[in-house]
Order: C-alpha cells, then sequence, then structure tokens
C-alpha cells in the first residue's frame, strides 16, 4: 500500500503529539466510514460487488479503530526515519538497457518498479520515481534511496502494468512523465478494471482494463491479470472501488509472475493450477507490520517464501521493500527474514533473489545471472547468491 490513511498518517507524523493524534483520528473517522461502506458490499460468490470489489479469500473488515490502534501505537516506537537507510545503487548501465539484447533482462529499480526486458519488449510495473509516494510532494512517505535507474535514462517503454492505485504504485508524476517523454504516446498502459478512467481523465488514451484472468496480447507478449489478496483506495471514499491484480507475462517461451502488493493467499496455487508454474516471479517481501493490521494484505518473508513454492516459480526475487517507510517494520528487515526462511525451508538463495536497486539479472538459456553492476553483461558473474 500506500492510501490516504498513511498518507494522513504521514501528515500527522509532521505535527507536535497532541495535533498529530487529532489529525490521525478525525480523518481515521472518515476513513472508517468508506470501509463500513465497502464492507457491505462484499458479500457474493464472484470479486464483482456491484459498487467495486472484494478479495476472495477474507473479509474486508479493517475498521476506523483498526486504524487508531496503529497510529496510536506507532507513535510510540520510534519508527527510524529513511534518511536512516544506506542502500547501495548497483549502477547499471543504462546503455546496455537501451541496446538490444537477445537474453531477458529484468532490472528492479525500487520498490514495485521493475523493467522486463525481453523480445525486444520493455515492460515496466507500478512505475515510481517522485520523492514521495504521496498525491503531494511536501508530505507522505519519502524515498530512502533514488530510483535504481533514473526515469530519464529509461529506454523507450512499450507497456506500463499498473496493480492497484495506491500512491506508492501508482504515481501520477512518473505516469504523466512517462507519457510525455519522447516515444511515450505509443506506451500501452494496462491497469486493473475501473482503472482506465484515471488514465484518460489525463489525456492518456492507450489504455487496456482487465478483469481477473482476462488476457491482452501485446507485440510479442501476453499479459494476463491475476487475482491477489489486496485492496485499493485512493481518496476517502473509494475504497474497493477499483481492482488490483498481479499479473502473468508470458514472451518468449518463459512465464513471469509479477506481483505487486498482496497479502499471502490460496491465490498462488490457484495461478499455477490454472496457467501453470512460472520461471521467474517477483513476490513483495515488505510493508508487513504490526501483523494485526497488516497480514491480510501484506506477506511476510516467511510468506513470500510460501508463495514462491505455491506458484511452483524457478526463480523469485523480493520487491516492495527497501525504498519507502511504510509500515513499522525496519526497511533493511526483510532480506535478513527472508534468508532465514529460505534457509529453514531448504531452498538456495539463488532459487530468491534480494536484488541492489537498480540491478538488473539477466534471464537465458544458461538460466538466471546477476549483473555485476557495469552494465557488461558478458562479465556477469553465474549464480551470484542472494544478499544476505
Ligand atoms: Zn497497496
Ligand atoms: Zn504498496
Amino acid at each position: 500500500m500506500i492510501h490516504f490513511l498513511t498518507f494522513t498518517a504521514a501528515v500527522g507524523a509532521r505535527l507536535g503529539g497532541i495535533n498529530r493524534r487529532f489529525v490521525c483520528l478525525a480523518i481515521g473517522v472518515l476513513i472508517s466510514v468508506s470501509a463500513c461502506s465497502s464492507a457491505e458490499h462484499g458479500v457474493g460468490r464472484s470479486h464483482h460487488t456491484g459498487q467495486g470489489f472484494r478479495n476472495l479469500h477474507t473479509t474486508d473488515d479493517k475498521t476506523f479503530f483498526d486504524f487508531v490502534t496503529w497510529q496510536w501505537q506507532r507513535l510510540s516506537k520510534n519508527i527510524p526515519s529513511p534518511e536512516a537507510y544506506h542502500f547501495p545503487i548497483a549502477g547499471t548501465d543504462p546503455g546496455f538497457l537501451r541496446r538490444e539484447h537477445h537474453s531477458a533482462a529484468i532490472t528492479w529499480i525500487g520498490h514495485a518498479t521493475l523493467l522486463l526486458q525481453s523480445n525486444r519488449l520493455n515492460i515496466l510495473t507500478d512505475p515510481h520515481f517522485s520523492e514521495r509516494a504521496s498525491p503531494v510532494q511536501w508530505a507522505g512517505p519519502k524515498r530512502a534511496v533514488p530510483p535504481g535507474i533514473p526515469l530519464d535514462d529509461l529506454p523507450e517503454i512499450d507497456v506500463v502494468l499498473i496493480s492497484h492505485n495506491h500512491y506508492d504504485h501508482l504515481d501520477e508524476e512518473s505516469v504523466m512523465k512517462l507519457f510525455w517523454r519522447p516515444g511515450g504516446d505509443r506506451t500501452v498502459f494496462i491497469v486493473p478494471l475501473k482503472l482506465k478512467e484515471w488514465f484518460t481523465r489525463r489525456g492518456i488514451e492507450r489504455v487496456v482494463e482487465l478483469d481477473w484472468w482476462d488476457e491482452h496480447r501485446t507485440g510479442k507478449a501476453t499479459v494476463i491479470a491475476v487475482p491477489v489478496q489486496h485492496w485499493s483506495k485512493r481518496g476517502l471514499f473509494d475504497g474497493f472501488e477499483t481492482l488490483w491484480a498481479g499479473w502473468v507475462i508470458r514472451v518468449d517461451g518463459r512465464q513471469y509472475l509479477i506481483v505487486c502488493d498482496a497479502g499471502y493467499s490460496l491465490e498462488y496455487s490457484e495461478i499455477r493450477r490454472r496457467l501453470g508454474p512460472s520461471d521467474l516471479a517477483a513476490l513483495p517481501i515488505g510493508a508487513y507490520e504490526p501483523r494485526w493490521f497488516m497480514k491480510k494484505y501484506h506477506m511476510t518473508p516467511e510468506e513470500a517464501v510460501q508463495a514462491h513454492i505455491d506458484a511452483g516459480a524457478g526463480t523469485s526475487v523480493g520487491i516492495h521493500w527497501g525504498t519507502f517507510v511504510l509500515t513499522d517494520e525496519p526497511l533493511d528487515e526483510p532480506p535478513v527474514r527472508l534468508g532465514k526462511a529460505l534457509k529453514e525451508k531448504e531452498i538456495s538463495p539463488d532459487r530468491f533473489l534480494v536484488l541492489q536497486h537498480g540491478e538488473t539479472i539477466i534471464f537465458d538459456s544458461g538460466g538466471i545471472r546477476r549483473m555485476a553492476g557495469t552494465g557488461n553483461a558478458e562479465a556477469a558473474s553465474a549464480h551470484v547468491p542472494a544478499i544476505p
């Protein structure tokens, strides 16, 4: 996530103690009204509710009191600021990303922003290049690390996939910059149901809206929207009105599963059952504390390992961590917990990678290789273990 709840919390964090509590409390009242009204319609067999959408394997029952309790507890936790962290940038050569290469290349730019290059197609997920994951750039969760690849250094983007409307996934400034850059008017935006209007209101017409299990052929790739357990909200009263989704991408004989933000659920097994195992999965490993509040919609690293197993992923890459302080766990904790979880399940760390921001992995007939950060694919060492 981030949605208006977290935004108001961040605004509140700029104020003094009493004022801060009051701001959180007052806006929380408004939020709870919309959350309750969405839950009323969350009954039925399908994920369509008439006014929006719902999850299939959980009830969407987050309340105003839950939110206030989280924020109250958070104030006493001394959550480190983004400045407390120092993540290295891999320094992939943008020239390499712009050159035509026969292998598939996957670059983690940060948070849920991934560049997948395969078969001469450049596919970008949840582009976020702004300073804050927020509706305004003067408040809200701030970056702990710059984008691993600056937006201006990206190759021409053929397809942008948007998973849902939370501010850390649908960033207006990044979307508009991508649209207005040379060739940007040729970019196709693929979005879940009811999100197309957000784009057309801004003059972007090349938008494809998909329901869960719908597919769209674009260039030499097929993109399938798949169900994941999450939610949507961008304003005060629009909870669950637009759909959220994961993506299966089939291109050049390989299948990729990209889940930008989701809780653990039965859906990973279902995706495998219906679409087969994926060669590479990108799975969220951050934004999971406190569990009593986050559990339904955000996986822990341990749950991400289970999702990796359920989805039958050949290799996975951890995303949705290490970029914005959205929740209560330390920003650098997910890789440590992931390493332990893999050890416990006796899964080799090179089956579930944690990349540096901006790092590229190459996927060719020899398997997956991590690039050394020089931009020279040939110099990449084979099967380098994950950090740490
Ligand atoms: Zn979200
Ligand atoms: Zn998120």
